[in-house]
């Protein structure tokens, strides 16, 4: 097993996970074409997007799928909640979904009653934890081992250890369920089905135990054919974690007999995005959490620094498309080095977009620090006005200085003489 250094550990288990990505993505000669390509089914399939996600609707509905439309977060939650109130569903088994995240559907649920138990296990720990997800692809990955044998109150922090005892007691779960709600990775519309990929077969475990599935999407997740999907597929677990394919991969087509299958297909702010022609590649996204695994701020900061559900890069950029004002600030959360940008399997010009939502919410939200970086502006610029503030300086008192980035920190005393004046009195 992988073991790190004590200090900086979650940085280097990111980057462990890059340099796997790193090593298996080099296994493929023609990585760097199949990136361009991607990124060109994307491209075409976000422009057509009316087209594609009608055939596949039209698709699935022939297939026995029902399908559903949510306008917003808010609508999502309405629709699930009246199927399960329908099927007079009480325990729901979740996987991972990280438009779930988005549209707060667990605590949704759980005031109205209902007791919805995440099975992916880094998910089922921060479930636990009461915490949110500190990354795309590893929930959990902020945590050490004992910190999750403390919240599983197990004495031994052995990890196969609590893996098994997560097994049993999520065994229990999958099989008194009534509904199993899954997120969707790709939907490919000349076949009206959808895939599902996961490394702990959590997904399938629980819709084949349930006897009602409710699968979630948001608009971008449509892929015209078979073809593409194995672009993607090829990607998705070399980006994500250095495997040459998902463990579990598996396409939803039909409802089994006696059973069914729900499938609800939500906006949520996508058209608002695909309408900002410079920003609208961020929908070409599949979730692989490459960027974060790669940026230089978020593995060091971790997932949970920033105030966004999605963290990372990718997860900047959505927070601020939703709202410049509340999630603006996190564009200014990174170096622009352009590592994300390097490592995105769909070319999603990240750092760019980034530059771009620091632009819009300079344009849009005025701070404090505007005003006095003018003031510094023309201090600065003005030689006589700049040795005039620094003799004026020297006059005020110092408990004047005593403002709120010095209440942590000791505000030097200003010298007596400049630099300057010495320089003079020397020469
Ligand atoms: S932006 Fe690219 S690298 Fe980041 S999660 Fe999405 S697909 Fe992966």
């Amino acid at each position: 097993m992988q073991t790190f250094k004590d200090t900086d550990w979650l940085n280097d288990a990111l980057w462990y996970v890059r340099q796997k990505r790193d090593n298996t993505s080099k296994n493929i000669p023609e990585w760097e074409d199949l990136r361009r390509h991607a990124s060109n089914i994307k491209a075409h399939t976000i422009t057509h997007l009316d087209t594609y996600l009608e055939e596949f609707e039209k698709k699935a509905l022939k297939n026995g799928i029902q399908v559903h439309w949510a306008a917003d977060a808010a609508e999502h939650n309405k629709i699930i909640e009246k199927i399960l109130r329908a099927k007079k569903a009480k325990k729901i088994v979740k996987s991972k979904s990280m438009l779930t995240e988005e549209c707060e559907l667990n605590p949704y649920l759980e005031q109205r009653g209902y007791e919805v138990i995440d099975t992916d296990l880094g998910e089922r720990i921060v479930q636990l934890a009461k915490q949110r997800p500190s990354h795309i692809v590893l929930p959990a990955i902020h945590l050490k081992k004992e910190e999750v044998a403390k919240i599983f109150h197990d004495p031994n922090a052995d990890p196969t250890h609590l893996t098994a005892q997560a097994r049993i007691s999520l065994r229990e779960h999958f099989k008194s369920a009534d509904v199993a709600i899954t997120g969707v990775n790709f939907a490919v519309a000349s076949e009206g089905a959808f895939v599902v990929c996961t490394n702990e077969g959590n997904a399938d475990l629980g819709t084949s135990l349930a006897h009602t599935h409710i699968a979630v999407m948001g608009i971008e997740k449509v892929i015209p054919d078979m073809e593409d999907l194995g672009v993607f597929l090829r990607l998705l677990a070399r980006s994500a974690t250095g495997q040459e394919i998902t463990t579990y991969t598996s396409i939803f087509k039909k409802p089994a007999q006696n059973k069914d299958i729900h499938l609800i297909i939500v906006d949520n702010g996508r058209s608002e995005i695909l309408a900002k022609e410079e920003f609208a590649g961020a929908l070409k996204c599949i979730r692989c959490g490459a960027c974060m695994n790669t940026c230089p701020v978020f593995r060091r900061a971790g997932g949970h620094a920033y105030n966004y559900v999605i963290p990372g890069p990718i997860g900047s950029n959505l927070g601020a498309a939703r709202d410049i004002k509340a999630y603006g600030k996190l564009a200014f959360a990174s170096t622009l080095c352009g590592s994300c940008t390097a490592v995105c399997p769909v070319e999603i010009n990240l750092h760019e977009q980034l530059l771009g939502y620091r632009n819009l919410y300079k344009q849009n939200v005025k701070e404090r620090k505007d005003i006095y970086y003018k003031a510094a502006f023309s201090l600065l610029r003005s030689p006589l006005l700049y040795t005039t503030a620094l003799k004026l300086a020297k006059l005020l008192p110092h408990s004047l200085y005593k403002r709120a980035w010095n209440k942590r920190r000791t505000m030097p005393k200003i010298a007596k003489k400049s630099f300057r004046e010495y320089y003079n009195e020397s020469h």
